[in-house]
């Protein structure tokens, strides 16, 4: 039987913010995976990382400003870390999960390297906020280091980097290889470790990447059928928070398009993954995407709950 391939994307929601509650997080999260398993689907998971890479950042700064033998980590090395932390509870559970109904298959992590291309218009107009919040004095050590700083507020300061668009997945024939052999593959988590290309060097890249962007990207590059975004969220709205709110079973790509720029979708958060849903829909016929909450990814595919984006 030709099984039907999926990228799914997990939320923060998914994975909690500490490494106990990641545990349970996971843990439900697994169950979910596990559903869409059963059902039929061969699938490569992704998922974000943002208060996991910045507990790691922080945590390595620290270590390193206590300890001047040691230097801080590069955002790189730190988001290779959140895929290795996030990667290890995620593929555990979902194993278990899996065992626990009489399936037997390897679930695996790729540390997941993704290239962006240096002339990105994001470098010259760094805007994502990470890590934790600073003061006065941090921020400008910060700069004197030549990274930029925001100022939040009531918060204080906070890192800003560049969100680049992902290009290429370095790995993307390991992932390939191992949906093949009919395994579970964890891949590109955070939106995976921006990269340079110099030469044969791949350099870290001080980014982070949209993790809807890399799943869209990641599903083009294995010719998904089924883009699976799972987030906070039931639905997708029009009007999102006002009296007027609607919720959307379903959107062509040229209403999401027409969406988009009428604003409905908020930046960094829906927008990113209305984008990702049109890019992919639109790559090739009989493609669809989905967007609802984790604990309904089944019932969403069922047509029974959900946003459906669809061409047209
Ligand atoms: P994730 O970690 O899953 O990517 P985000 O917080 O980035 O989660 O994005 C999901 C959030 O997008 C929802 O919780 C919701 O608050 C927000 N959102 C913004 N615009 C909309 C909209 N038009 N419809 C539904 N949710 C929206
Ligand atoms: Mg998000």
């Amino acid at each position: 039987m030709n099984k039907k391939k999926a990228v799914v994307a997990l939320g923060h929601k998914a994975l909690g913010i500490t490494l106990p509650e990641q545990k349970i997080a996971a843990h439900e999260a697994a169950a979910s995976i596990a559903d869409l398993i059963e059902d039929g689907y061969q699938l490569v998971i992704s998922h974000s990382n943002a208060p996991q890479v910045g507990m790691i950042h922080t945590a390595m700064n620290e270590f390193a400003g206590r300890h001047p033998e040691f230097t801080a980590a590069p955002m790189s090395v730190c988001s290779a870390m959140s895929q290795g932390y996030i990667g290890y509870d995620l593929q555990n559970s979902i194993r278990e999960e899996l065992l626990n109904r009489g399936i037997y298959k390897t679930v695996s992590t790729v540390l997941t390297q993704v290239k962006v291309d240096p002339y990105d218009e994001a470098f010259y107009n760094p805007e994502k906020k990470v890590g934790r919040y600073m003061d006065q004095e941090e921020a400008e050590l910060e700069e004197k280091k030549g990274n930029y700083v925001t100022e939040v507020p009531d918060k204080g300061y906070q890192r800003i980097v560049a969100a680049p668009k992902p290009r290429d997945i370095i790995e993307i024939d390991a992932i390939k290889a191992l949906l093949d052999a009919g395994q579970v593959v964890i891949a590109a988590g955070g939106g995976g470790i921006p990269v340079l290309a110099q030469r044969h060097h791949l350099k870290g890249a001080s980014a982070v990447i949209e993790k809807d962007a890399v799943c869209a990207l990641t599903a083009e590059l294995i010719d998904a059928d089924e883009l699976i975004i799972l987030t906070a969220v039931e639905k997708v709205a029009l009007n999102y928070g006002k009296e007027n709110e609607q919720w959307l079973d379903v959107m062509t790509t040229t209403e999401a398009r027409k969406y988009m720029e009428e604003g409905h979708f908020a930046a960094g958060s829906m927008l990113p993954k209305i984008e990702a849903a049109v890019e992919f829909v639109e790559g090739r016929e009989g493609r669809s995407a989905l967007i609802t909450i984790l604990e309904k990814a089944v019932d969403g595919l069922n047509g029974k709950t959900g946003t459906r984006i669809v061409k047209g």
